[in-house]
């Protein structure tokens, strides 16, 4: 296969190896070379490479019902609905198949809500640094600087505020405004984690001035943190929650989770094809058996903490400043800009690490990582940064 020459559109700068098969924390390419994965999909294999659990409910379903179309229920869908409002405490869920689209209905939610209950207002609050997706509208929600002036005319109705800071949303309410809008930690902004305490005060706020909470838990849900959702940790409820990634464990799956007060959508105002199909929520169900498991979060949290507990014991000899996150999702920050550098020579030496921003490496293991894998990722990744030097 020849990655360099071929026909798609060229996004973003890739190595030549065209990847071709995957077992666990394991990846290989066509030149059979073996790649240690803390990338799994971009936060998404929570089960790791080709889970029996994922294959097996795949083929089974497969076998059986692909789709019945959005026009009818099936099985699959109505009771991974059921199962995620009870995990959740919410009541309301539509499928859709990738994280950005879930996000867009949650923005139109939202706006449905306030032309319902606020006199028309539209205007969401989200954060500087967040990430929320690549439609138009989860562009302009999404807080990468430039992204709300790359595709003009741009979705209006965003105010941005940097995250962390509860004062700055309280001020940023106006008679426009209808919800806040963020991730619990940020992923994409370099595995940001905000001080205890501060979803709560945005929980009282919200409720103080009339507005919905809603929370991007995209990359932080099903598991991703040590909790179900990241937000139980902080012992509030949103009105309105997405998921994505995780939720699917490497199929395109997606969900929006709501209130029965903020699930006030009309019938025939969202929808889509794929939505519910029993293919997809057969791997949902499978993924949420497991992570629900006895014991599985708690071995989440385990191993999270032994991640970074050993990149901590790398730090004063590599120029590591600082180790965050919560669970698996884990960023490590150099005192220096070369997180690309040592990405690339972490893939040469046969280890996949994301690198998220220029001084910042980002691990997001499969959840059933072993204590063995994170090891020898250790290892792997100190040769990466005595080469980067
Ligand atoms: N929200 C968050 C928090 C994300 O991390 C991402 C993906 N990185 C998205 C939304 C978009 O998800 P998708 O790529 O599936 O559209």
């Amino acid at each position: 296969m020849q990655a360099e020459t071929n026909h798609l559109m060229n996004l973003v700068a890739r190595p030549g190896a065209v990847m071709v098969r995957g077992q666990g924390s394991f990846l290989w390419d066509d030149q059979e070379r073996r790649f240690l994965d803390f990338v799994q999909g971009w936060a998404v294999n929570t089960l790791g490479h080709a889970p029996p659990q994922i294959s097996d409910a795949l083929f089974r379903q497969s076998r059986s019902l692909l789709t019945a179309s959005p026009a009818y229920h099936n099985a699959n869908e109505l009771e991974l609905a059921r199962r995620l409002a009870r995990e959740s405490g919410l009541d309301r869920v539509f499928f859709a198949s990738s994280g950005a689209e879930a996000n867009e209905g949650a923005i139109k939610l939202a706006r449905k809500w306030g032309k319902l209950h606020r006199a028309g207002a539209y205007e969401i609050v989200t954060t500087v640094n967040g990430f929320h997706g690549r439609t138009l509208a989860t562009m302009a929600a999404t807080g990468k600087p430039g992204w709300d002036t790359m595709f003009p005319p741009r979705v209006e109705g965003f105010v941005k505020v940097p995250f962390g800071d509860e004062s700055a949303v309280e001020d940023a309410i106006g008679p426009n405004t209808v919800a806040i809008l963020l991730e619990p930690i940020q992923g994409e902004g370099g595995v940001v984690v905000p001080k205890e305490g501060y979803l709560r005060a945005l929980r009282e706020i919200a409720d103080a001035r009339g507005v919905l909470l809603l929370l991007d838990e995209v990359q932080t849900g099903m598991g991703r943190t040590g909790t179900l959702f990241a937000h139980v940790r902080d012992g509030i409820l949103p009105d309105v929650m997405t998921l994505g990634k995780g939720l699917g464990g490497g199929v395109p799956l997606a969900a929006l989770v709501a209130s029965e007060r903020a699930a006030c959508f009309a019938r025939g105002e969202q929808g889509g094809t794929f939505n519910g199909n029993p293919l997809m929520t057969a791997v949902g169900l499978a993924v949420l058996d497991a992570v629900t498991a006895p014991g599985f979060l708690e071995g989440v949290e385990r191993r999270g903490a032994a991640l970074r507990e050993g990149l901590l014991a790398l730090a004063p000899r590599h120029g590591i400043r600082e180790v965050r996150g919560r669970g698996l999702l884990v960023a490590a920050v150099l005192e220096t800009a070369r997180a690309e550098r040592v990405r690339d020579e972490a893939f040469e030496l046969g280890l996949l690490v994301n690198a998220v921003r220029p001084d910042t490496l980002r691990f997001m293991p499969a959840l059933n990582v072993s204590d063995d894998e994170i090891r020898a990722m250790l290892d792997l990744l100190e040769r990466a940064l005595g080469r980067a030097r």
